[in-house]
């Protein structure tokens, strides 16, 4: 087959799924099928022979900077933005062959976990649509689920890529800090956001991962280029492999059928020559408190920027500029922002940054030292991505700090800069699906997707 009878067959199913689902805010039909032409030809010349990437329909979430096509955010502030330049990824999926089919639906600046807090409706989760799919990346993940995309690439600053994967029951990675550039990526806490990829299986996430990942002078967080071969590490093999599961990981809080899960996934690893191991790692319990600490801080300084001046939305009706700057961010962006920014502005506020930001910041060193520690032991770190499986639409929207608490399981890898992956291992009786999560050391993501490719 063509490459332009695949975007088209990609863009039929769009069509006749999304209005259940609601994946993307914005679906590239002209752009999607000229790219096809051009890449086949491309094909044909032989220039693309060894990227496994070529041809490939990619849903994009939408935080993801895409060179003169809408990048929302799924805010209100960016309903209008048409950024002037593409990410870095965007740039390496499209030197591969890739082709973006759209723009996919998520938490307002990547701000939740159920994709409700969209500016453009919610996503439904295709496992079953009274259910949210997760978030922030939401749409990425429940676009691949779908079917409506063959891979997704998300971002993931407090579990918005495992998370959503483990709700949809697909897979994905969010690789170590510094490893995919964010150049191009819309920050939320920009200490803490990577993008990273979402398939229906491990080695096509391993596939994307080879092609975004790689130094990019652009990022100053990025890092100076190590070996990115991760498709070398698909191998059916973990004998002698050394996986701890943290205690904490899968006691109180965590749903029963989850916990059963997690633990036959365990046996399985152990009874293909793993050694598995429980351990204490009890700092984590204060991931979440540091976690949104920090990321609201990092958040309120770097929304900042949206004043109606610049670009994005303006209020229509205004005097002098303190009331243009009041009215736009009024206007312009929904509750949980606000929220978030006025969590980030008060800890950061001179008689506060001691008592929360800075001890935040202790907290975020102590995880870390926890988890060099375990990796000390363990070659891989296995638990639960999230408590349970997914959530009724509208079940917690109310109730923030509840939603909050969904993310014990992922934040603290993100505060610990460490690579983790999401796959899918069962389902509850609903016939929801329950995910996986393996954690590694920094820079080691051979060893997750080697742990997670043989389990799979
Ligand atoms: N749910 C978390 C939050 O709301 C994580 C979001 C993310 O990773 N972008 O901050």
């Amino acid at each position: 087959v063509s490459v332009e009878e695949v975007v088209k067959k990609q863009l039929e199913i769009i069509k006749s799924e999304d209005e259940k689902y609601n994946c993307y805010i914005t679906v590239w039909e002209e752009a999607a099928i000229a790219r096809a032409k051009e890449v086949q030809k491309l094909i044909d010349e032989g220039k693309l022979a060894d990227s496994s990437l070529a041809g490939v329909p990619i849903a994009i979430k939408d935080n993801i900077c895409t060179k003169g096509e809408l990048t929302t955010c799924a805010s209100k502030m960016l309903s209008n933005f048409k950024p002037p330049y593409n990410a870095e990824v965007i740039e390496r999926l499209e030197a591969a062959g890739a082709i973006i089919i759209g723009k996919a639906n998520m938490d307002e600046f990547a701000m939740g976990s159920t994709t409700e807090t969209s500016y453009y409706g919610p996503t439904k989760n295709p496992r079953g649509v009274e259910y949210v799919p997760g978030g922030s990346s939401g749409g990425a993940a429940a676009a691949v689920a779908a079917r409506e995309a063959v891979i997704a690439l998300g971002s993931d600053t407090g579990g918005s890529v495992r998370q959503p994967c483990s709700f949809c029951g697909v897979t994905g990675i969010k690789p170590t800090y510094g490893t995919v550039s964010r150049y191009g990526l819309i920050a939320y806490a920009s200490s803490l956001d990577q993008i990273g990829p979402i398939a229906n299986n491990v080695a096509d996430c391993a596939s994307v991962l080879e092609v975004i990942a790689g130094h990019d002078a652009k990022d100053s967080t990025s890092v100076p280029t190590q070996s990115y071969q991760y498709t070398k590490a698909l191998v059916d093999d973990v004998k002698g492999k050394k996986i701890g599961i943290p205690r904490g990981y899968i006691g109180k809080g965590l749903d029963e059928e989850v916990k059963a899960s997690i633990l036959a996934a365990a046996k399985v690893l152990e009874e293909k020559g793993a050694t598995v191991e429980e351990f204490d790692l009890d700092i984590v319990d204060l991931a979440i408190p540091a976690y949104y600490v920090l990321a609201s801080a990092e958040a309120s300084s770097n929304l900042s920027r949206y004043d109606g001046v610049k670009y994005g939305y303006r209020t229509s009706d205004f005097e002098g500029l303190g009331d243009l700057y009041k009215k736009t961010r009024s206007e312009g962006f929904g509750q949980e922002v606000k929220r978030r920014m006025m969590i980030g502005a008060f800890v950061l506020s001179s008689g506060y940054y001691d008592a929360y930001y800075n001890k935040a910041l202790r907290v975020k060193a102590l995880i870390k030292e926890g988890f060099d520690k375990a990796f000390e032991k363990y070659d891989v770190i296995l638990g639960p991505t999230a408590p349970t499986t997914a959530l009724k639409i509208g079940e917690n929207l109310s109730d923030p700090l509840k939603m909050y608490l969904g993310d014990i399981y992922t934040v603290s890898v993100n505060l610990a800069g460490l690579p983790a992956i999401s796959l899918p291992c069962g389902e509850d009786s609903k016939g929801m699906p329950i995910g996986l999560q393996l954690i590694g050391k920094p820079f080691k993501e051979a060893d997750i997707i080697q742990v997670a490719y043989s389990y799979e």
